[in-house]
Order: C-alpha cells, then structure tokens, then sequence
C-alpha cells in the first residue's frame, strides 16, 4: 500500500478521534469521515510504520446509519466530525469508544453502560470562540473556524450547534467592525486589531458576554465605541469586554481584560445554584449535559453516604463541590488556577455556602501537605488525566470511594488501570454526550479504594 493508491475498504470500527476503521493488507487504515459498516473507495493519504491514513474518494455503499448532516459546512469546518451520523448511532459508537479504551489501555474486563445522551443535540455549545480574519482586497472580516489542520478562518454565518442568537451577534460584528475602523487579524504579519470574538451564552438567563480578544496592549476609542454599540444592538448581551493579547501566540487570551460595557459576567444556574461566569473562567460547555452529570454524581452520594467529607480535585470554579454541598458536611476543593479559585470564592458567597474550603494548588502538592482524610475524592482532571502522585495520594488519603469524571476514555483507563493493580475495584463506568456530532465524550466511573 502506498501514498496515493485508490483502495476498496469495509468501514468495520470506529476510532477514538472519529475515524472509520478498515482493514487492507493486514494493516489498519483510518479512513476520514466514515461510518461503520460503510463500502467506500477511499485515496491513501499517508502510511505509516502500523497504520495508513486515508480519506474517501466515494461511498460505494453506505452505512445505514448515515444521515444527511443539518450543517451546509460540516465538511469544511470539521468541528462535528460524527454530524453525518445518526444520533442513536453516535452514542453506540460513543460507548464502543469507552469499552475499547477500558479494554484495551486499561486491560479491565468491566461493561461499559449506555451513554447518557445529551439533552439538547443542537444550540449546546454555550461558548464560542471566533477567530477572526479579513479578506485580502476588501478588508471585510472573517469570523467562523480554522478550516481542519490549518489556520485559515472560515466564514460561518449559521452554526447549528451554537445559540442562534450568537449568529447574530457575529453577523453585526462583521458587518460594523469596518466602520469602526477595526480590522481582523492577520497571523502572518501579525498585523490588524481583532483576533477572536469569544462569547459565553447561559442557559438559564440566555444573556451573552462578548469578549473581543485584540491585538493591542491598550484599550483605544474606537474599540470603546464599538464595545458600546454592540452592548446597545443586543438586549440579550450581558456585557461586553475586551481581552488585550498583543503576544505572537496562539493562545486566544493575553492577560489582561477589560470591562467596556454591562456586566462582565453571564449567570447560569446548574441544580438550583448560581454560577458567574466571566470572559475567561472554565466553565462545561454544554450546562444541560454538565448538569445531568453533576446530578448523577449527587444521586450517588446522597443513596451512599451521609455527610461525607469530599474532596473536589481539579475543581475550577468548584462547580461540582458547589453541586454536592448540600448533602455534604465539608467539601475541600483544589484548583490550580487563581481566577478560577477567587470565582470559586465569589460563588460561594452568591449561593451562602460555608461547608466548602477553596484551596489554590496543585492537586498532589496539597495533598501531600494535608493531615485531613476524605470519605469521597471526586477528580476531574483535564484531558491529560491525573499525575501517579495525584493518584498515589488519592490511594492514601480516600477513606471509601473515588468518583473520576473524566473528559478523555485513554487517560481514564490508564489512571483505572494504575488504581485497580494497587487494590482498587471500578464499580461502574457511566459515559455522558456533552459534545453531540464529535467524537469526545465525558465518563463518571465509580472506584471503590482499597482501605475500606
Ligand atoms: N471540575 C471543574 C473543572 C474541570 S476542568 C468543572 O466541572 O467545572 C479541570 C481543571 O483542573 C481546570 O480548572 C484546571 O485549571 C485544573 N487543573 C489542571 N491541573 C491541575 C493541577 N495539577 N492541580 C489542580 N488543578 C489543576
């Protein structure tokens, strides 16, 4: 098999970063943009050592799970790589995603349950982040997504996965950034004033905070003026800040940002508490799905236990502490981030909560300094999972029971794998869909620690 050559494939598995699977000369190809159980002719792109990768040249017969994609740009944005597929279908593939990582990298023979679908498969995603262009001769901006693996923005006026009210918002901001004399960004040259358009949408209220990442070390009029007539356009706009970010870098947040009109926060509310979201706080993207979770997680606790002591690692802005203080007699949370820990703090404040700790460190170096012991250690690492020294103090400090949710299967099933051989047992793995048409998906897996 070489670059280039034309191969008939049976599309028989679905991987974990959203390919079809096929076999052809004994090696394994992945294929882009294809479904279990489809026939294409596919054009090798690249062989490696193991495996090729390949994209489709036709579906000679499709899936019977493949559906016309609601999206015109699905394609060519490559956000919703699953959107061609079946909803139903995606959480079947979901789950064969989590079995196989927990199988495979984690060496546990435990069944995986049904994902948990989300309760919204459009309009979901309640943060956006825009990068921002211009065209060539014209100077108009162009606001939308990378096209996949490069840097080149494509325009998106309509994306279904988002509020709709967020369509406007960067209709208006294309159309009257000109006349403020606010040009996009050209990466390049590192040249223009406008690089992101960022906005975090609540649920509960359907206000949106606006956030114009700029190319400046200083906020200027003009940007002012414009802030303002965009905070005057939309009812529905909370306020509107900007983030100075004059560093070449591909981070989209410099760090410093500015409040130039409103309020510079969006308020959501996840099972009865308030939460003040602000331009660049972490918070779940899609709340209803988060929500579902966070209440899985409760449940669980108030069948199992009575006034736990919990830790809440990796915590953010505790969202998940806050969730389960009401069935809890203390929760110490930790987090690494300073803004997370002080809207953690503010939070507190607006809900009239007194039984959580916030504690600004890492995990393990706390851990590793506290005398306390915990019935419940919730931990929800990012992507790259929990460090072995954050484990091994989980192992030391837990009391009963781990509760790991998790945002990436392979790293949950290398951390189970590590905890099950120092004595540990999973009781349960539940996965959760908070990113409907991608092929991410959120788990909850319930460990029982050796000690009790
Ligand atoms: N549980 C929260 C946030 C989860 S995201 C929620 O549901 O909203 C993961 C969080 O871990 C981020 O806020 C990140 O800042 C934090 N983090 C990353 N590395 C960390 C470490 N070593 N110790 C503590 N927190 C860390």
């Amino acid at each position: 098999m070489n670059e280039n050559d034309l191969v008939e494939l049976d599309i028989e598995n679905f991987s974990n970063l959203g390919y079809g699977i096929a076999r052809n000369d004994g090696i394994v190809v992945f294929v882009e943009g294809a479904c279990p159980q489809d026939k294409v002719t596919a054009k090798i792109t690249k062989v490696n050592k193991n495996y090729a990768n390949a994209i489709i040249k036709e579906v000679l017969f499709p899936s019977p799970n493949r559906i016309q994609p609601f999206c015109a740009m699905q394609k060519v944005c490559g956000a919703c790589q699953m959107q061609f597929i079946d909803y139903d279908y995606q959480l079947k593939l979901k789950k064969q995603i989590v079995q196989d990582a927990i199988n495979k990298i984690g060496g546990l023979d435990i069944e995986v349950k049904d994902v948990v679908p989300s309760p919204e498969t459009k309009e979901y995603r309640c943060k956006i982040q825009y990068p921002i262009s211009q065209t060539k001769v014209s100077g108009r901006i162009l606001a939308g997504y990378y096209k996949p693996q490069t840097h080149e923005v494509v325009n998106i006026k309509h994306c279904p996965i988002q509020p709709s009210i967020c369509d406007e918002i960067i209709e208006f901001i294309r159309n009257k950034a000109f006349d403020f004399g606010i040009s996009g960004y050209i990466e390049k040259t590192h040249a223009g004033d406008l690089r992101h358009v960022v906005m975090r949408v609540s649920k509960s209220t359907g206000k949106v905070l606006v956030t114009l990442v700029t190319n400046s070390k200083k906020v200027f009029e003009r940007l002012e003026d414009f802030a303002k007539c965009i905070y005057e356009e939309f009812e529905k706009v909370s306020g509107v800040c900007v983030n100075l970010n004059p560093k070449k870098t591909n981070v989209i947040f410099g760090d410093e940002t500015v409040l130039l009109a409103g309020e510079d926060f969006v308020e959501e509310k996840l099972l009865n508490k308030t939460f003040k979201i602000g331009a660049d706080t972490f918070f779940q993207v899609n709340p209803k799905s988060a929500e579902n979770i966070f209440k899985y997680v409760k449940d669980y606790i108030t069948d199992n236990f009575e006034e736990p002591v919990i830790l809440d690692a990796y915590a953010g802005m505790a969202t998940i502490g806050i969730c389960v203080s009401d069935c809890a007699k203390k929760v110490v949370s930790v987090e690494l981030n300073k803004q997370s820990c002080e809207k953690a703090r503010q939070c507190l404040k607006t809900n009239s909560i007194e039984n959580i700790e916030i504690h600004n460190f890492d995990t393990a170096q706390y851990l590793k300094h506290t005398k306390r012991k915990f019935d419940i250690i919730i931990t929800d690492p990012p992507r790259k999972g929990s460090t072995k020294e954050a484990l091994d103090e989980f192992l030391r400090l837990g009391k009963k029971e781990l509760i790991y949710v998790s945002c990436n299967p392979a790293t949950l099933a290398r951390d189970l794998k590590y905890l099950c051989e120092k004595g540990c047992t999973v009781k349960s793995i539940q996965p959760f869909d908070m990113f409907p048409h991608t092929y991410h998906v959120e788990n909850v897996a319930i460990i029982t620690l050796p000690q009790s």
